[in-house]
């Protein structure tokens, strides 16, 4: 019988105790065929043991939670929306370029040292979100574009503070910089580069 490490155990048990009602649909830790038809962790190895989960990012700030886990000692890499984090490159991000992008949830890999593995100490996730915060969410979110006359309001503002300083100043009005740190945001994050917020864009901003 395969079995998850404990380490990943402990980390999947903090992330719920931390966000009991987070949507868990795109949560894995075993193989499927397809994966075992590949090199992944999530196979077992040889012992029976997984070193990996996947956790759905619905519900919880992937983001800090991911910047939290990179560099923890247990594990190899982590990756999340078009991303990599692994220890062999000192955490460093790179663009992921796999053919699942990532998005709807991120992958933690942990080492086989067998300390590690066994490790149950706490990974901390209690703590997330005691510092500096992502921009505050707008109560209205439209689709914005570059227009004339130009598109003001705090969802300007937001996807300004997202790209910020790229946009420029933030001053809640969509121009020609907004237009173009949009597109280069696009592009970063391997979607369509129209300069245009909408879902897709939007969802990449952490927006549903
Ligand atoms: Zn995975």
């Amino acid at each position: 019988m395969a079995a998850l490490i404990p380490c990943l155990d402990q980390l999947r048990d903090e992330i719920d105790a931390r966000w009991p009602s987070r949507d868990r649909r795109s949560d894995g830790w075993k193989g499927d065929a397809a994966h075992q038809l590949r090199v992944s962790d999530h196979n077992p190895d040889s012992r029976g043991l997984v070193h990996a989960i996947d956790v759905d990012v619905d519900g919880i700030p992937a983001d800090a939670i991911v910047h939290h886990l990179t560099g923890a000692p247990r594990l190899k890499y982590v990756i999340y929306n078009r991303f990599i984090w692994s220890r062999t490159v000192a955490w460093a991000p790179a663009r992921y370029t796999g053919t699942n992008p990532h998005i709807g949830h991120f992958h933690a890999s942990a080492d086989s040292n067998p300390g590690h593995e066994q490790d149950r100490s706490p990974w901390g996730i209690a703590t997330i979100g005691a510092g500096p915060r992502p921009p505050v969410k707008p109560a209205g979110i439209r689709t914005l574009r570059l227009t004339d006359p130009r598109m003001t309001g705090a969802d300007v503002a937001f996807v300004q503070r997202w790209l910020d300083p790229r946009a420029g100043k933030i001053d809640g009005v969509f121009g020609p910089r907004t237009d173009a740190a949009v597109r280069w945001y696009q592009r970063m994050r391997g979607i369509t580069a129209d300069g245009i917020v909408g879902a897709v864009t939007w969802k990449n901003m952490g927006m549903r």
